[in-house]
């Protein structure tokens, strides 16, 4: 394991000072077996299966062998049972995770057309997921919290933007570092102060990974890409970790070094949580230690190894199983 001196100043925390920590939704993720459009008829559903894109993130980083944490509510239900269960015992840390008495858990019921493209029936903003608030349990897990991974999407929601803010305060003024994922819609950054707070937070992470156009608008620059890198940089990111889905990933980091993985040649069975996997992946390794390069290996191999499952967590991988994936499957080229 290549040894990194860069975790000084404002590089990520080596993982002994804390878990690293998300805060956000859990669900369940129930979906259809043939491909077709929306849910006007009876059809064959497969599920439930874990998932919320911060869980799917932390259950990843927990399997890397990172310490994990997430802060996050389900009901008090099966759908919730499943969950923690789940969680717990890929090593995350559930104690706080809030079980709601009136509210059930979260869901999310996706059915894919033939040309890729995704319907939903979500129940979100009326779950237990919408229910977060930060209870004793998340301020103690906060207060031990050794970094924070933030989903651009949490800025809509003003109660979870307050308490990611309040986090990254805590987090930060005990030595621990912030990593961004900038899955954020243009359409979400009109709302209210939406806008200031996701560019605050852009500008507050150590660590962001941005997926396609992600990069140019957490950059404000659009169209190329050195340019986009450098705009973060000079606003105090200091490495970003760039997803290309099936054509791999990249990492730039702010001392001008660049490393490219081409991307693992599988066959996709379930695009969902590729992102999330690549990302728990990515910051449990390098807060373990590793170099960059060696964790963008692992990261992109989570992404690919992810794709392969039915499920949006059920490939995440543990160290020994992303090395026998590494060690089996061709690149693409
Ligand atoms: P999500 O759809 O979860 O939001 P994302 O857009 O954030 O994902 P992607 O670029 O789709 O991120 O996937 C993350 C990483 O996973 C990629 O950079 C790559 O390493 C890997 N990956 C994703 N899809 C594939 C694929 N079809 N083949 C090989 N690798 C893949
Ligand atoms: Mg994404």
């Amino acid at each position: 394991m290549g040894a990194d001196q860069s975790f000084a100043g404002r590089g990520l925390s080596p993982d002994a000072l804390g878990p690293t920590i998300t805060i956000g939704e859990i669900l369940v993720e129930i979906m259809a077996v043939e491909r077709g459009k929306g849910f006007l008829e009876p059809i064959g559903l497969t599920g439930p299966y874990a998932s919320g894109a911060p869980a799917i993130f932390i259950d990843q980083c927990a399997r890397a062998g990172g310490s994990a944490g997430i802060v996050a509510c389900v009901g008090d239900d099966d759908f919730g049972r499943m969950n923690i269960e789940r969680l717990a015992r890929d090593g995350v840390d559930v104690s706080a995770i809030a079980i709601d008495r009136d509210y059930p858990t979260g869901s999310a019921f996706v059915r894919y057309r033939a040309d890729g493209s995704r319907d939903f029936v979500f129940n979100i903003g009326k779950s237990a997921a919408a229910r977060l608030s930060l209870t004793p349990q998340a301020r103690a897990l906060i207060a031990r919290a050794g970094h924070i991974h933030i989903m651009g999407t949490a800025f809509a929601i003003p109660v979870v933007a307050d308490m990611l803010e309040e986090a990254v305060g805590v987090i930060r003024s005990r030595g621990g570092s912030v990593s961004v994922d900038p899955n954020m819609r243009k359409e979400l950054l009109q709302h209210g102060q939406t806008a200031e707070r996701f560019a605050r937070a852009i500008a507050g992470a150590d660590l962001l990974l941005p997926s396609g156009n992600e990069l140019f608008l957490a950059a404000g620059v659009e169209g190329d890409e050195t340019a986009a890198v450098e705009a973060l940089f000079s606003r105090g990111v200091s490495e970003i970790a760039m997803k290309r889905g099936e054509r791999g990933a990249s990492v730039f980091r702010a001392d001008g070094s660049r490393f490219d993985c081409a991307g693992f040649a599988v066959t996709e069975t379930d695009p969902t949580g590729a992102g999330d996997c690549f990302g728990g992946a990515y910051v449990a390794c390098r807060r373990l230690g590793m170099a960059p390069d060696e964790a963008l290996e692992y990261a992109n191999a989570a992404g690919a190894r992810n794709v392969t499952a039915q499920g949006p967590m059920e490939g995440a991988g543990t160290i020994a199983e992303l090395d026998a994936f590494i060690a089996s499957t061709r690149r693409r080229t």
